[in-house]
């Protein structure tokens, strides 16, 4: 199948994992940055194929884990109103807010509704003018632009029983506080592939001077993440930092100016708390002013709401490249998929349910992959030679 196929040839991984060995001088830590890269990379071994010394970590970059308990809260009391039809994507659904998720409130009678596009709100609410509809709009740059679009229309065309709950994040102020910790061990990124397909990547070049990291752009595909890794050792054995797009089938410099045109005219930017990690300084959108009859946050009465995490869990740290899955004590057993107390086992594309679905819990790590690159068979957990990839 082509743009997959050709992505997930063990041959051609081997011979990228030789020429990492072949250039590789000392230890390095890369960090992915996209929850879709994490999940390719722990259900393809991924990690386990590299050179000693070579190590990924994982990430803030996946939408769900990053979104605040106290978001899910609120959106929680707006779906249990009467007057409501709570709108949403469907991986929002079984997200666990401090008491029960969207399912339980729908089981419950609320109107909650998975919709495959912000836009089918505009149809829900032509259907329902006696009820309010709310979209739940969360995810970084990517999904902005169709969220931004459901406002504008909203606005455009006087429909008043349309409004938003907005928790948008933005990639360029999370890797700025990674790199700004004191505790940071990332040396160097694989850029997040989907956001920059929107966002282009001109943004990360102060960035990537400033703290003299290399930043390279990467896809989700196997050897998506095998190239990005070794065009990344590269930069760090040269003694160089620069934006590099090995996604070039997909995204430029640029990026989508159309869409963002939209996003600049409907969102602004602001402070925004992320999940396992705090706030963080101009690091969200916010509906503009102009936009005020749409904000879900402003209509109805939730600004109060605030929760607690629970303290065994170290989600900030495995989202800021400090620690991993198996560092947490929780991990595959007090917490799990079915049953999650943090941040990044709520989403599959978190890094501890990426690691729980592969099977990392159930049996000790190692490198146990290596030996299955020319054959691209797959193991039975722990990793699987060449699988689907995961969305970003
Ligand atoms: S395993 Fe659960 S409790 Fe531990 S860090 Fe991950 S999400 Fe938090």
């Amino acid at each position: 199948m082509k743009y997959l196929d050709e992505y997930r040839d063990g041959d051609v991984a081997g011979k990228i994992v030789a020429e990492m060995r072949r250039i590789q001088t000392r230890p390095w830590v890369l960090m992915e940055v996209c929850g879709g890269q994490t999940h390719s990379i722990v259900k393809n071994g991924l990690d386990q194929l590299l050179p000693e010394g070579v190590e990924l970590v994982h990430g803030p970059g996946c939408p769900v884990c990053v979104t605040p308990l106290e978001m899910i809260d609120k959106a929680h009391a707006i779906a249990r109103r009467r007057d409501v039809i709570f709108c949403s994507f469907g991986d929002m659904l079984r997200v666990p807010g401090s008491d029960g998720d969207l399912f339980t409130i729908k089981s419950e009678g609320g109107d909650v509704r998975v919709v495959y596009s912000p836009l089918d709100c505009v149809k829900i609410a032509r259907a329902n003018p006696a009820r309010q509809i709310v979209f739940f709009a969360i995810g970084f740059e990517t999904t902005a632009p169709a969220n931004a679009m459901l406002a504008w229309r909203a606005r455009e065309e006087q429909m008043a029983n349309v409004s938003l709950l907005v928790s948008h994040v933005l990639v360029p102020p999370a890797l700025e506080a990674i790199l700004a910790s004191p505790e940071n061990r990332v040396q160097g990124f694989l850029g997040p592939g989907h956001v920059c397909a929107v966002m282009g990547y001109g943004e990360y070049v102060p960035i990537s001077a400033r703290h003299k990291v290399p930043i390279v752009v990467t896809g989700f595909e196997p050897l998506d993440i095998l190239e990005g890794t070794l065009m990344t050792m590269r930069q760090l054995e040269e003694g160089r930092a620069a934006v590099e797009n090995q996604y070039s089938r997909v995204l430029d410099r640029a990026g989508n100016l159309a869409a963002q045109k939209l996003v600049g005219k409907v969102f602004e930017v602001g402070d925004r708390k992320w999940r396992g990690i705090g706030t963080i300084p101009m690091s969200g959108y916010r509906l503009r002013e102009e936009f005020a009859r749409h904000d879900a946050e402003r209509l109805f009465d939730v600004a109060e709401i605030a929760t607690l995490e629970p303290e065994i869990c170290i989600s900030g740290e495995i989202l800021r490249g400090i620690k991993k899955p198996h560092d947490c004590p929780a991990f595959g057993t007090l917490c799990s998929p079915q049953h999650p107390l943090g941040a990044t086992m709520v989403s599959a594309e978190g890094a501890c349910a990426a690691y729980y679905a592969y099977g990392r819990h159930l049996k000790p790590q190692g490198r146990d992959a290596l030996h299955q690159i020319a054959g691209g068979t797959r193991p039975a957990a722990g990793g699987a030679l060449w699988g689907d990839a995961g969305r970003a």
